[in-house]
């Protein structure tokens, strides 16, 4: 039998944007656990590290737009509190062929119908309504999540390079099974595995979940980018464009679906550059180009589009399938984590 004033142990498996701030917040509310963070990679290398890390002030249910506005207000802190941390906020348009905006923009946002999106700013439709929003910023999620994974080292483990291979859960505790032979005995696990949800690890444990692998692309669009561009969210489309880097990034919604993380091309098929275009010059009929440059990757998708955090056995919580919103949600999702996971007094 354990020691009963032995300390709590909790291990993240998954140091993406998700694990890392789970492993933050539960280092924060429990200083009494042993928290050790996991990832087969370096923190920050599964979709976080392709992620264009825009926050949008919006939800598309009422939990959606709390947890959007908890996570905006999160990172606003934190920014406030390490300056040199690479969130940066950011001018917002929200373009839409509608005389009104749909009720999904968060009240602190306090969208505003103005004329344009500025002369300079890439030509959208003439017909187009514009308002501008509050709130907006990107981030670089890669850097983000190595920096939060380095700020919790000496007060967590954090344990890079290392694969879980196999969850056993027992009725007092689970074992971890790992690439490097040596266990990791846990009181609760919370897997966050970003895409990787049919690692032979889990699959079974998530199959419940019913969540689903989505390809992400976004094109690289090569024009200019005023000093003061921000970004231009084109509602009717789900789509964004944002400045990058000496560039533009155009995001889109992706169609294909069940790809493998492992072996989803890792560059744009002929399709994707088509589609992408496709949409793109119908939310900017303006772009001289057609543009064959950008970034693909996957994500996880829940069926309602919205994040996930369950239990998936006593003791092991399943944190993600974020639906192309894990940057945006991952404070909330780290704070509902740190919510459903028992104490040792039950509370
Ligand atoms: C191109 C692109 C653009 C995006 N743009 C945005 C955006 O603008 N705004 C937004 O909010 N979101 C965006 N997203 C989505 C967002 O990036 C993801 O939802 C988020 O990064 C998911 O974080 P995560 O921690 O769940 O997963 P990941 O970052 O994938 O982390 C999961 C980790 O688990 C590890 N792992 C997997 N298997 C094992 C194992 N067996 N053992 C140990 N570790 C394991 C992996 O190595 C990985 O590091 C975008 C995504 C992409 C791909």
């Amino acid at each position: 039998m354990r020691d009963p004033v032995a300390r709590e142990r909790i291990a993240v498996v998954g140091a993406g944007i998700i694990g890392c701030l789970v492993a933050r917040e539960l280092a924060e509310r429990r200083p009494g656990a042993v928290v050790t963070l996991l990832d087969r990679d370096i923190a920050g290398s599964g979709a976080s590290r392709l992620s264009a890390g825009t926050h949008i002030p919006r939800g598309y249910s009422d939990r959606f737009r709390r947890m959007t506005a908890y996570s905006q207000d999160w990172y606003e802190k934190l920014a406030a509190a390490d300056p040199s941390l690479p969130i940066h906020p950011v001018a917002m348009h929200v373009v839409t062929a509608a005389d009104e905006l749909p009720p999904v923009y968060i009240p602190g946002s306090r969208p505003t119908r103005v004329p344009g999106i500025g002369a300079h700013m890439p030509a959208i439709a003439e017909s187009a309504r514009v308002w501008s929003v509050q709130g907006g910023h990107y981030a670089d999620v890669h850097g983000l999540s190595r920096s939060v994974a380095r700020e919790l080292r000496g007060r967590i483990a954090v344990r890079e390079g290392v694969q879980v291979t196999a969850v056993e859960p027992a009725a007092a505790e689970v074992t971890l099974r790992l690439g490097t032979d040596d266990d990791l005995v846990a009181d609760h696990v919370v897997l966050a595995p970003g895409p990787w949800l049919d690692a032979p690890a889990w699959r079974d444990l998530l199959a419940p979940v019913g969540a689903r692998v989505k390809k992400v692309v976004a094109l690289h669009v090569d024009e200019p980018v005023p000093a003061d561009a921000g970004v231009v969210v084109f509602q009717d489309e789900d789509a964004f464009l944002m400045p990058l880097a000496g560039h533009w990034l155009f995001s889109y919604t992706c169609r294909q679906w069940d790809v493998d993380p492992d072996t989803v091309t890792r560059g744009l098929t002929a399709r994707d550059v088509i589609e992408a275009n496709d949409v793109l010059h119908r939310c900017v009929p303006g772009l001289p180009g057609r543009y064959s440059a950008g970034r693909v990757f996957c994500d996880a998708y829940s069926a309602h589009g919205e994040p996930v955090v369950t239990h998936v056995g006593d003791r092991i919580v399943f944190a993600g399938a974020a639906s192309g919103f894990g940057y945006r949600l991952a404070p909330a999702i780290a704070d509902e984590v740190a919510q459903v996971i028992p104490t040792a007094t039950g509370r």
